[in-house]
């Protein structure tokens, strides 16, 4: 074992420090900084290189984190770079937005007693360290292959899968109903967790490999599912979750109350310089239902927008709401109120909505699937002053049959796509599914392991059309 590692012993774990409170409320710009070289090797170096890396693990692409936070430590960070690329497609959008509380850090065996290593900041390091040094290159293949695969969507799945199969020569068309690439990581995803140049500097590099890129581009809408079937040898759909999960209720129509990400996109639109209508949370009352990612984005969004007053409602208590609480934390830190274990049960005003009222949950027994039901305090109602309401209740999948006029495309009881085992192909022939619309709402990490997946999937399909075709070529 090097002298290098183990040091959890020694030091103590350190994040990259974090902007000021007031300075981060003013702006969108990323809160953590960066870690120095010194910095990055040292927390590196806390690793303990054990048998069983649990934070590999439990790492959706099984990333070799203990081999690259070694090589970090030593100071061989361009080594550090190939071996955490050959795994990830994003390091870098990964090292700044996973829940690593949840996956790596929260699974590392240091955890316990000595507190994780600082996995994530120091993969953001590697990857933005290669980047500056120019070791990132494009992702050009070494011969070109005749058949093309149409790619519906540039999130995190489609972007994955592009790259995987460009790589291995295929033509890449990717299509999306946006004018920017990136799916969420674009316009879901603020920028204070995620600056937008992290994903367009990724979208020249796939520019320049020769990814075909056709924005503005709605399949079901100003192209047809058919024309994409017919020009490529095979497709994937990786179109993610997009309809919101509502909230019903007396007042529930009032003016003032908003989609989660309605608000999030028009916010994220106007920070990269576009003239949008957005709903603008300055000097207002805010008031956001939910507990995922989503909710968090939203009030911390609303703080930098100059809110009077942000709350969040979420019905559970805080121990089991489904957002990283690394997240919850920075919100707190930045003013936003929670009132957990609260649920909202009517909305006041007369056009506009003035008021929320909700009512005081308790948790009650766990139900079958293991999760605590949640049950009204008789009796507990109280109301909270509200000009703006941000419902951030989860998403679910269009209607992709019906939407695209393809029936024989199956999907679950939850409208996701269905896909085959391993093979990640859709009840249609050549058609292949990732992401969201096949996981439902779910994480980037998963996101990318799946169009990683797929692409592979799609090679093998593609390589056996090909041998099919000069069989049969032979056989005539
Ligand atoms: C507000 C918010 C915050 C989040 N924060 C985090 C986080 O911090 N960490 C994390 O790991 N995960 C987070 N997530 C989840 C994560 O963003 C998603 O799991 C991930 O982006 C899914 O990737 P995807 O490629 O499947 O779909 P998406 O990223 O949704 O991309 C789908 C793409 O398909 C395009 N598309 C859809 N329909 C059509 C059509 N008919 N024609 C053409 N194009 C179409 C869309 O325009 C979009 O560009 C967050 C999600 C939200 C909503």
């Amino acid at each position: 074992m090097p002298e290098k590692m183990l040091q959890f012993i020694r030091l103590s774990q350190e994040n990259p420090e974090k902007r000021a409170v007031k300075q981060r409320r003013e702006d969108f710009s990323e809160i953590y900084r960066s870690f120095d070289t010194s910095h990055a090797a040292a927390q590196a170096s806390r690793c303990s290189q054990c048998g069983v890396p649990y934070c590999s693990v439990h790492c959706p692409l099984g990333n070799n984190i203990p081999d690259w936070l070694k090589m970090a430590a030593e100071g061989r960070l361009e080594e550090a770079y190939a071996l955490s690329a050959e795994t990830n497609n994003f390091p870098d959008i990964c090292g700044r937005i996973c829940p690593q509380d949840r996956l790596c850090e929260g699974n590392c065996v240091i955890e316990k007693d000595f507190e994780s290593v600082t996995i994530g900041a120091v993969e953001r390091f590697i990857t933005d360290t290669a980047f500056q040094e120019g070791w990132v290159k494009v992702p050009r293949p070494a011969h070109e292959l005749g058949q093309s695969v149409g790619i519906v969507g540039t999130g995190p799945a489609g972007l994955a899968a592009a790259e995987q199969l460009r790589k291995a020569g295929y033509q890449v068309h990717l299509y999306d109903r946006y004018d920017r690439i990136g799916g969420l990581l674009m316009y879901g995803i603020p920028s204070f967790k995620l600056e937008k140049e992290v994903v367009l500097r990724r979208w020249r590099l796939l520019e320049e490999a020769g990814i075909h890129f056709h924005m503005n581009v709605e399949i079901g809408g100003n192209k047809s599912f058919a024309s994409l079937q017919a020009r490529h040898d095979a497709v994937l759909i990786a179109t993610g979750v997009y309809k919101a999960r509502d909230i019903g209720g007396p007042g529930a129509g009032l003016a003032g109350i908003v989609p989660a990400l309605d608000y999030l996109v028009a916010s994220n639109r106007r920070n990269l310089g576009d003239t949008v209508e957005a709903v603008d949370a300055a000097g207002k009352n805010v008031v956001v239902i939910g507990g995922g990612d989503t909710a968090m984005d939203c009030v911390r969004t609303a703080v930098r927008q100059g809110a009077k007053s942000v709350k969040c409602l979420y019905r559970r208590d805080k121990a089991n709401m489904p957002g990283s609480m690394r997240e919850v934390k920075n919100a707190e830190e930045e003013g936003v109120e929670f009132e957990w274990l609260s649920a909202p049960e009517a909305f006041l005003g007369d056009e506009s909505v003035t008021a929320v009222r909700a009512i005081r949950m308790r948790l009650g027994l766990p139900d079958a699937s293991g999760r605590q039901s949640v049950d009204p305090v008789e009796g507990s109602g109280f109301t909270l002053e509200a000009d703006l309401v941000i419902k951030a209740l989860g998403f679910d999948p269009e209607n992709l049959p019906s939407l695209w006029d393809v029936p024989g495309l199956e999907v679950s009881r939850w409208g996701t796509v269905k896909v085959k085992a391993f093979s990640f192909m859709t009840a249609l022939p050549g058609v292949f599914a990732a992401g969201d619309i096949v996981r439902g709402a779910s994480l980037v990490v998963w996101a990318i392991r799946d169009g990683r997946d797929a692409a592979e999937a799609i090679k093998h399909y593609l390589a056996a059309k090909v041998s099919g075709q000069s069989t049969q070529a032979a056989a005539e």
